[in-house]
């Protein structure tokens, strides 16, 4: 009887039918996809893409060199070198984070007593060698100085989930 019911089926090519019915139902249905890169999908203000370093309104760093960002990464990404300087204040020398190492976890931000080390929105990246994978301080620095209004929003909107 089985035989049967599958001979009718490939005969009438009832299987082809029944999912061009399918494909036709969602045909005219709001789509889900987007045609990325020309649209893009809307993402968190928590979303943890490529990392920045932010300074004051002032223009002062506002990283302190107090390490606690090394201490936690768990995929040891982050290397810094710090010194005090004239005034007596501790600041970086050197600030790397290695992104073939990082696992975008966010303990880096979440340990930051003053919001200095941030993951932004940024998702779109490529490298072509080794060496532009390390994020330089200035480089982190450069990109929190473009992305600081968004960072800003992002930090005070995440406030107001605690
Ligand atoms: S996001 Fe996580 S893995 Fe990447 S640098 Fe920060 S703490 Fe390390
Ligand atoms: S980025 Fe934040 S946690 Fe890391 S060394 Fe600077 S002040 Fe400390």
């Amino acid at each position: 009887m089985k035989a049967l019911r599958d001979y009718v089926k490939s005969l009438f090519l009832l299987e082809l039918m029944k999912g061009l019915g399918l494909t036709g139902r969602y045909l005219f249905k709001k789509k889900f996809t987007v045609q990325y890169p020309e649209e893009k999908a809307p993402i968190s203000s928590r979303f943890r893409g490529v990392h920045a370093l932010r300074r004051y309104p002032n223009g002062e760093e506002r990283c302190i060199a107090c390490k606690l960002c090394e201490a936690t990464c768990p995929a040891l990404a982050i290397t810094i070198e710090a010194e005090p300087r004239d005034d007596g204040s501790r600041r970086t020398t050197r600030y790397d984070i290695d992104l073939f190492k990082c696992i975008f976890c966010g303990y880096c931000q979440e340990a930051c007593p003053v919001d200095a080390i941030v993951e932004t929105r940024i998702y779109e990246y490529s490298f072509e060698n080794r060496q532009e994978a390390v994020l330089t301080k200035e480089k982190l620095l450069a990109i929190g100085d473009k992305c600081e209004a968004q960072l800003a929003a992002d930090i005070s909107a995440q406030a107001d989930y605690r």
